[in-house]
């Protein structure tokens, strides 16, 4: 489903972020990518989505390879890939329905299809009842439940989440976990980084730890593995 292959990526700055990580998720696989600050998660998981092109190596995604994609084509292969990020990242003047839409609208669904997709995916975030309301209404569990079901509403075989917890408090970090694992069983493979010790030692998952740019740990069901 994810394949890297040798990748490498160097800033402009001359800061080498990673130095040839090989890894292959399957599909379905959930991934928790681990590592102090700087070590290179969020630069793995930006890579994945194209945010940044590495500066060697290879990245496949779902039979796609992700630099080898002519510019003009990587909309489309974006779809492939839901992203959520700490800080939700929601359109603040577009109520929540709206927000989740928007992914649909821009794929020309019909207007049928975006009302069923966008209740569905809200139901399964929690917030049916909530569809009306403007994000600055909602807790910040809530605000990123919304970003979920945004960036999985068209689908995507795989979600990637950089620091998804990371401004929520435990309780409310444990509630975005309970709706990462119903989008699992659904057969989404997910990669999320996280410094979330306590998450990542009770629900076991495969972990991947990154150091100075490299995977030091791939465990099938690994532990944190750092004090903080
Ligand atoms: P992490 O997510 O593990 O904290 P990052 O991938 O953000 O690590 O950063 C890895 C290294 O790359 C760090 O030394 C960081 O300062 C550097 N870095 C990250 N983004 C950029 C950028 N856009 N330009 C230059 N250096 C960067
Ligand atoms: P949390 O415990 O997750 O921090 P909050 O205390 O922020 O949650 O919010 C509790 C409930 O009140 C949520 O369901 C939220 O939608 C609602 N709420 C919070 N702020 C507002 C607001 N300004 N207008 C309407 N509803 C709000």
């Amino acid at each position: 489903m994810i394949e890297m292959i040798d990748v490498w990526k160097t800033y402009p700055n001359g800061v080498m972020a990673l130095n040839g990580i090989d890894v292959h998720i399957e599909k379905g696989d959930f991934v928790y990518v681990v590592g102090p600050s700087g070590a290179g998660k969020s630069t793995f998981i930006k890579c994945m989505f194209r945010q940044e092109k590495p500066t060697k190596g290879d990245i496949i995604i779902n039979g796609k390879s992700l630099t080898k994609v002519k510019e003009r084509k990587i909309p489309y292969v974006r779809r492939q890939i839901g992203v959520v990020f700490q800080d939700f990242k929601l359109l603040p003047k577009l109520s929540v329905y709206e927000n989740v839409a928007f992914a649909l609208e821009v794929i020309e669904q019909s207007p049928k299809v975006i009302r069923r997709e966008v209740m569905e995916t809200l139901e399964l975030v929690g917030l049916k009842n909530k569809a009306r309301f403007l994000p600055d209404e909602l807790s910040g569990g809530e605000q990123q439940r919304v970003s979920i079901a945004r960036s999985i509403v068209n689908k995507p075989p795989v979600l990637i989440a950089d620091e998804p917890t990371g401004n929520l408090d435990p309780d409310t970090a444990w509630g975005i976990m309970e709706v990462f694992e119903e989008i699992t069983n659904r057969g989404t493979t997910v990669v999320m980084a996280t410094h979330n010790k306590e998450i990542v030692n009770t629900i076991k998952k495969r972990v991947i730890a990154i150091e100075g740019g490299r995977i030091v740990r791939d465990e099938k069901r690994g532990v944190y593995g750092y004090e903080e």
